[in-house]
């Protein structure tokens, strides 16, 4: 997960400020330049990082202490504050076209960038927002690019125009504009050709699109993992095509996170979409506050509020409070409710947005480490497993689980007994939990409620 080690990093030299009672101007530039070794290590423009650093200087000096805060914190909300400003402060929306008008979306982007996958990824969040879009298969080089754009177009329920790989893009382009006409589509986004390195006639063709169609909306797609080459890459194709937007891809697989905390600082684009795995489902919304408060080792709560809203089938969720409020709760839901946290893109994914779990560690709370995402996906197989070897009417009415049953549930799992009697135990507990915070599972009024 990007930015682990500038998570911990900042959090080291907080808990060193959090330790002392006042701070002198030497703590504060002995912090600050903590805060910039470890902005640097995590690969953000050097340029960004002392215009940066300047700020929170500028800032945290002079500045008083605002009541409730200890000068660590306020140097903390500070840094927080700045890290929001450097990736654009708003949420930067895709703009659509007033009315019935349609809005046409080009993606560009380096060879492997994820341009593909992002545009099947774009397409879904389109649809969630009652938009019919249609494909573009604009990559003619690239011969598989056609078929991976149909089978993710395919699975997400979207369909896909394409003429073959004899015709140019802008033709392509012009004849899906006109395809779209008649079927109705409303947005039409077209998935260009991306080359190993900048060159020419990538450029050039681009441009060509953009004479023969209008186009609204021009993407970049670029990969985190390529740092400040994806910051090199953005410049270049603002200057050349301009972009009104970016996506930072393969986020999940970024350690250190400088792309994502350096594009909008170096051109002034925003960043609009984050792609956080192989997944369709895996790509988020960009909010620099959720991001700075992620990389603060803060969590981010909202987003994974937002996760389950998307993911979860409304209908169940609101099914499974009503039993969880009566006591009814039973294994068959238990099941069900493994089944949509994976749908959330298992454990891993939501811890690493929970405070105090995954590689972010606590806030002041110190880490826990222990925790083990594939260790936790394949407890909660096992008690899967357990639940599968009883019966409908078991798995409905725990109660009739007596100790014989017990030794056949757990032979036909492939268990030892005692493990099946933790899991009932743990599974009586969490029963009793629940029942008395119905609030935890969005039993409450609205404000528990999923979406
Ligand atoms: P294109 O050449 O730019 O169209 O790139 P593709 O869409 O074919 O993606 C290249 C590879 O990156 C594929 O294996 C994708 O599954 C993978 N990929 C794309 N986005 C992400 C992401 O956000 N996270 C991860 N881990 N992999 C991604």
């Amino acid at each position: 997960m990007a930015f682990d080690s500038l998570t911990e990093k900042l959090q080291n030299v907080f808990k060193n400020l959090r330790s002392k009672g006042r701070l002198t101007e030497d703590d504060v530039k002995a912090a600050l330049r903590e805060v910039k070794m470890a902005l640097l290590e995590a690969d953000v423009n050097f340029k960004v990082v002392k215009n940066f650093v300047k700020s929170v200087q500028e800032r945290a000096v002079g500045q008083d202490v605002m009541s409730g805060l200890n000068p660590g914190q306020m140097v903390i909300k500070i840094v927080n504050d700045e890290l929001v400003n450097l990736m654009g402060s708003e949420t930067t929306e895709i703009k659509f076209q007033p009315g019935s008008q349609k809005t046409v979306i080009m993606m560009m982007g380096l060879q492997g960038a994820g341009k593909t996958t992002t545009t099947a990824k774009l397409a879904g969040k389109f649809k969630l927002k009652g938009k019919k879009p249609l494909l573009v298969a604009c990559d003619v080089y690239r011969p598989a690019a056609i078929k991976q754009l149909q089978i993710n177009g395919e699975k997400q329920g979207v369909e896909v125009f394409s003429m073959g790989d004899n015709q140019k893009p802008a033709n392509i382009a012009k004849a899906a504009l006109e395809h779209a006409e008649k079927n109705g589509n409303n947005v039409i986004i077209l998935d260009t050709a991306g080359r190993l390195h900048i060159d020419e006639e990538m450029m050039e063709e681009l441009q060509e699109i953009k004479n023969t169609v209008e186009v609204h909306q021009s993407i970049l797609v670029v990969d985190a993992m390529t740092g400040q080459d994806a910051v090199n890459v953005a410049e270049n194709f603002n200057e050349k095509i301009g972009i009104d937007g970016v996506i930072v891809t393969k986020l999940d697989g970024d350690t250190r996170g400088g792309a994502a905390l350096s594009i909008k600082a170096v051109t002034g684009c925003p960043i609009l979409y984050v792609g956080m795995g192989e997944k369709l489902s895996d790509l988020e919304q960009f909010y620099p506050d959720r991001m700075a408060s992620r990389i603060l080792g803060m969590g981010d709560v909202l987003s994974l509020i937002e996760k389950a809203g998307e993911e979860i089938d409304e209908e169940q969720a609101r099914k499974m409070t009503e039993k969880l409020k009566k006591s009814q709760f039973d294994f068959e839901d238990y099941l069900e409710s493994m089944k949509q946290m994976r749908k959330m893109g298992g454990l891993g994914s939501i811890m690493n947005m929970l405070p105090g779990l995954g590689g972010m560690g606590g806030l002041g709370k110190g880490k826990m480490p222990d925790i083990d995402a594939d260790d936790a996906e394949q407890k909660m197989a096992r008690v899967e497993a357990i639940i599968y070897s009883m019966t409908i009417k078991e798995r409905q009415n725990p109660d009739i689980i007596t100790p014989q049953r017990k030794r056949r549930i757990a032979a036909g799992a492939g268990v030892d007994i005692s493990e099946v009697n933790k899991m009932m135990k743990q599974f009586e507990q969490m029963r009793k939990m629940m029942k008395s915070f119905p609030g935890m599972m969005g039993g409450k009024g609205k404000k528990g409620k999923f979406k």
